[in-house]
């Protein structure tokens, strides 16, 4: 059986207002709605690797259905309306703190950045049971005030332009290039494996029901297996290089 991480009670009343407030702009599927609130009880990992990644498809067993995404931008950018933080890797931090013109990164850490930690239960120990990481990140400030209270509220992030597009695009950090995917690596046979799954936090209107992993999901998780794997690596090389922590609880 698949675990889906949203299951605690605070958390699964958010999604359902997160869900409610996508439902004014959306038709969401009853079946999607019930997979992000974690309500149904036949529902299966499969697994599926592509390139360096091994993806993880919610697959629910009765009626047959894989949940599946794709992105409705530029009708839609509620998950730039909705941001919940914005973790930086290294490069990232190089390439925004040049692309808003700080000559030095200890600039740009000090005046657009704090850190924060937060608990994620994605993971699984080889025994197939969960493991919670706590994650402790240098956070691009979503508004010019934004500070640890903020770690994790969804909150318009202030890049965000009149047309839906992003100021830093190309150069936004790697976390908005794996919406609404998320990652983590673990050792499998003494190598680092890079697995990803789906964020369910009902912000996204993109999920959609199929009875087949189709061809245009296909290609998606082949862009997308490139850019997380980079994403992922980059993740482990920022926690060796001190600018991050990655504690097994
Ligand atoms: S919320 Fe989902 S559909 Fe909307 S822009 Fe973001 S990824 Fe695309
Ligand atoms: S940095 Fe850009 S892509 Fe990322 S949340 Fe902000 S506006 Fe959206």
């Amino acid at each position: 059986m698949m675990t889906i991480s949203n299951t605690g009670s605070d958390e699964t009343s958010l999604i359902s207002l997160s869900l409610d407030m996508l439902s004014k702009k959306w038709d969401i599927d009853p079946i999607v709605r019930e997979l992000h609130l974690g309500k149904r009880v036949d529902l299966q990992d499969y697994q599926i690797k592509i390139n360096q990644v091994t993806f993880h498809i919610p697959y629910i067993t009765d009626p047959s259905l894989f949940l599946l995404w794709d992105c409705l931008w530029p009708d839609c950018h509620n998950c730039c309306n909705r941001q919940g933080r914005l973790p930086l890797t290294v490069d990232d931090i190089a390439k925004i703190s040049q692309g808003l013109g700080y000559k030095n990164k200890s600039d740009f850490i000090t005046n657009e950045t704090y850190v924060a930690s937060w608990d994620t239960n994605s993971a699984t120990n080889s025994d197939n049971s969960n493991l919670i990481t706590t994650l402790t990140m240098i956070n691009l400030k979503r508004k010019s005030d934004e500070n640890e209270a903020d770690n994790g509220n969804p909150l318009s992030c202030r890049f965000l332009d009149n047309h839906g597009s992003c100021d830093l695009h190309p150069d936004k950090p790697g976390v908005c290039w794996l919406y609404p995917f998320f990652s983590w690596s673990q050792y499998e046979n003494n190598r680092m494996s890079v697995h990803a799954s789906f964020q369910l936090t009902g912000d996204c209107p993109g999920f959609y029901i199929s009875k087949n992993i189709d061809d245009k999901m296909m290609a998606i998780l082949n862009d997308y297996s490139i850019k997380i794997y980079d994403y992922t690596m980059n993740v482990n090389t920022t926690v060796r290089e001190g600018f991050g922590r990655i504690d097994f609880n």
